[in-house]
């Protein structure tokens, strides 16, 4: 159904993004006739994969200057964003609609069903509510600015269909045509290069210890002057955990440059000075001489680590603390504070990965989410040059972004 003489808004990619700009612009601008398009068969794909199924909406941190600290790219342009659409403006704007989120210890934010599936209907209930047109399997093949009005797009789909808008909002994710139409429209495309993997690790140190794990650690990339903290946990094929995930996010373009080949060094204890370290074990040594090393772990780290790291050094399984020399003891102090380990590939989060890179946010004005070069043409989501560290940062930029552009699409 066409509403006569309106504003005809189309969003190309029906993904969190996409959705968040079409029921913002029908809500706040009834008489735009908005009509979302998707290629695929099913909507909102991602986020019914997201978060191992239970998909992590946005993160509880609700002071937009410390939330944009989670974002290795593209946190300063969201500064103001956030100060219009945040976190808090996500849970409220959920629960309006009936879902209500809860808040996991680490701060992370799911829906209280634990199903993704409730984020999935919330958001199809509401841009049908909305008067969204939504039309799947329609992919976009063409994107042209009519010649004789440079304010109206000429979008052509698979099928052959042609549309015509008067404001254009491009949400394609990290999909290879929408880096492609941003840069025939006239913008920089910053290389895109995955974010959030897991690093493989082929070391003797970490052999049957998949399943361990670290609490504190600190873990470095030397070379990139990098460095994270939190918990780490040893897979079959290398490291992942928090700490992993946040050093490959920060890390992702250098990483990307070395081909994924480099040394990380491992603090297994970074809340210990090592010279108190080195006296702790010189004191188990005297105090305790007919203890077997690998079977006595006298720090916080699991035993079956401490043993992997004693044997490292070249402390025989059943040697006891008497027969080993001090200089020995003294070489477990690098090992447990400073081991270098070569990561030699990139392994797959499951619960959530990103793309950073995509179009070049100085050619976006993050107030309406305009391009600077394309009157009328928006952009939301993955396809920009924004990512964030895992936690429910990647879906609030979406939904920020989205909102915004929804926002500003509509008005006459
Ligand atoms: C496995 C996984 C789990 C994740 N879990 C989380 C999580 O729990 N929390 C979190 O914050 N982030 C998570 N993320 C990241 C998050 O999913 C993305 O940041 C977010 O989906 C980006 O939304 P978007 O709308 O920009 O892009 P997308 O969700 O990728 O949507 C783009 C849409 O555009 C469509 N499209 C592309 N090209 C065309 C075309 N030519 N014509 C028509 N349509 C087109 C695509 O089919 C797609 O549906 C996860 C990612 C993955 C891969």
């Amino acid at each position: 159904m066409s509403k006569l003489n309106s504003i005809k808004v189309v969003v190309i990619g029906g993904g969190a993004a996409g959705f968040f700009g079409a029921i913002s612009c029908a809500n706040t601008h009834p008489h735009a006739e908005v009509i979302l398009l998707e290629a695929g068969q099913q909507l909102l794909a991602k986020v019914r994969i997201s978060g191992g199924g239970r998909c992590n909406v946005t993160h509880a941190c609700f002071e937009p200057s410390q939330f944009v600290q989670n974002y290795p790219r593209g946190g300063k342009a969201l500064r103001g964003a956030f100060s219009r659409f945040q976190a808090k403006d996500t849970v409220e704007w959920f629960t309006q609609k009936g879902v209500t989120l809860k808040t996991e210890e680490d701060g992370r934010m799911f829906p209280i069903t634990d199903n993704s599936e409730t984020i999935v209907n919330c958001l199809i209930d509401a841009a049908k509510q909305a008067g969204v047109q939504i039309k799947t399997q329609a992919r976009v093949t063409d994107i042209k600015v009519k010649q004789d009005d440079k304010s109206r797009f000429k979008i052509t789909l698979k099928s052959g269909e042609i549309l015509t808008a008067d404001r254009l909002l491009l949400a394609t994710g990290s999909n290879p045509s929408g880096y492609h139409w941003a840069e025939q429209l006239g913008h920089k495309i910053i290389p895109p290069v995955p974010s959030l993997f897991t690093f493989n690790i082929n070391d003797e140190r970490l052999k049957d210890l998949a399943g361990v794990s670290v609490n504190h650690t600190k873990i470095k990339l030397p070379k990139a002057k990098l460095e994270q903290t939190g918990p780490l946990l040893v897979t079959h094929w290398g490291l992942s955990g928090p700490a992993v995930l946040k050093l490959s996010a920060w890390g992702a373009r250098f990483l990307q440059d070395c081909r994924y080949q480099t040394s990380l060094i491992i603090n297994w204890l970074p809340q210990s000075n090592p010279e108190v370290l080195r006296e702790e074990l010189l004191a188990v040594k005297s105090q305790l001489p007919q203890r077997v090393i690998s079977a006595s772990c006298p720090v916080m780290i699991p035993r079956r680590l401490w043993k992997q790291l004693t044997l490292a050094v070249g402390i025989d399984e059943q040697k006891r603390w008497g027969e080993v020399s001090n200089k020995v003891i003294n070489q477990l102090i690098p090992e447990l504070t400073q081991g270098e380990y070569k990561i030699n590939g990139k392994g797959v989060f499951k619960e959530e990965f990103v793309t950073c890179g995509g179009v070049s946010l100085k050619e976006v004005n993050f107030k309406t989410m305009e391009s600077r070069c394309c009157p009328n043409l928006y952009f939301a989501g993955e396809i920009l040059d924004i990512d964030g560290v895992t936690g429910g940062f990647n879906f609030q930029s979406a939904w920020t972004t989205g909102w915004l552009a929804g926002q500003a699409m509509g008005k006459p």
